[in-house]
């Protein structure tokens, strides 16, 4: 089987490709702008990889989708921070250029695996979110949060119509805050500041010894994933065992890892306390709070709860995320730690 992985670099990409080279014996073709998270991946001869900018290698791009067998265009900002500054730039990337390789799908009749996200169901109310029956809530226009929210679903909206009119096979899939090994790089740069997502803005925080922020107050909940179990249910949609994969959405997150952003600032601050390596680091990071409107701007709004339903997960496809919240923050944390002692040796 050949797969073409578009943004292979990025968190769930390069996971996915390691993941790949290990158990199957599938050619993976794989574009990004960057390549320092699948340095271990590039002397594999299955891999063959190009460093470019998908809105620019047009031509690599439509010969690939003609030569592989499934298409996994994981290009995306997906970064609150940047939907509040550059939504112009979300709306281009996330839905214009992908919007163009979901078309070449349909044009030589290929299996398109798409990631849409958990953030389409914004403010939903639901107690779970149901793929096939929870209504996807909003807020308005002005909030540009939302950019991504909108483009993500008009996405979803456009393969379900393709699949509906034209037979398009496709499968979405919607992560649930996956955290793990190489989530986003650790910044330290105040222009930069809440650029990351939040299991890595504290990690940077602990770091560095400045303050952890919760963001108006941190109560709001979201059910944290850990890789492993992530990547486990994608190889199961790619490999689609059972043939009943197509035209279906799969919420991918562990409802068992449910945990307000305040309890999370605590348990990584007492993990990165406890950790051996960080004994001789003298300045501990406060547990502060700050505005939204201060952190990210006005054009922010947040959501207090996201629970997948992942009853479609296990039925159709006898997946269940196994990783516990504390295991999966440790992993993570263990990571970034590894990864600052190399660099300040
Ligand atoms: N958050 C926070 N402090 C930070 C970064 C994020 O309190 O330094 C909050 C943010 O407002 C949101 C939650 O943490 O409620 C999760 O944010 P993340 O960026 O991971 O993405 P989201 O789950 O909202 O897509």
């Amino acid at each position: 089987m050949k797969i073409l992985i578009l943004g292979v670099n990025g968190f769930i990409g390069n996971s996915l490709a390691a993941r790949i080279l290990k158990d199957t014996d599938w050619e993976i073709y794989g574009m990004d702008i960057r390549a320092d998270k699948i340095a271990n991946c590039l002397s594999n001869e299955r891999f063959h990889f190009v460093e470019g900018d998908i809105s620019i290698n047009k031509e690599w791009i439509e010969y690939h989708v003609k030569k592989c067998d499934i298409v996994m265009p994981l290009v995306a900002i997906a970064t609150p921070a940047t939907y509040v500054r550059e939504p112009l730039k979300v709306f281009e990337l996330d839905f214009e250029e992908n919007l163009k390789i979901v078309r070449l799908c349909v044009k030589y009749n290929k299996r398109l695996l798409f990631p849409s996200t958990s953030e389409v169901y914004g403010m939903c109310n639901d107690p779970e979110f149901n793929e096939d029956e929870s209504p996807l809530v909003l807020g308005p226009i002005r909030k540009q949060r939302w950019i991504y929210s909108a483009s993500k679903q008009l996405l979803d909206r456009v393969i379900w119509a393709y699949g509906f009119q034209h037979g398009l096979r496709f499968t979405l899939f919607r992560p649930f805050n996956w955290i793990g090994p190489k989530l986003d790089e650790l910044t330290s740069d105040p222009e930069k500041e809440g650029s990351s997502r939040v299991v890595t803005q504290f990690i940077s925080s602990l770091l560095l010894g400045e303050p952890i922020r919760l963001v108006d107050g941190g109560n709001q909940k979201r059910c944290f994933t850990y890789i492993d179990d992530g990547i486990d249910c994608l190889m199961k949609i790619i490999e689609d065992k059972n043939n009943n994969c197509n035209g279906e959405i799969f919420n991918i997150g562990n409802p068992n890892n449910e945990a307000t952003v305040k309890e999370l600032a605590h348990k990584l601050k007492k993990i990165f306390k406890e950790h051996p390596s960080t004994k001789n680091i003298k300045k501990e990071s406060e547990i502060i709070e700050v505005f939204s409107r201060e952190f990210y701007g006005e054009g922010y709004q947040d959501i207090n709860r996201r629970v997948p339903s992942i009853k479609k997960a296990e039925k159709l496809l006898g997946w269940k995320p196994k990783v516990d919240l504390d295991t999966a923050l440790k992993k993570t944390l263990e990571y970034y730690l590894e990864t600052a002692l190399k660099n300040s040796c």
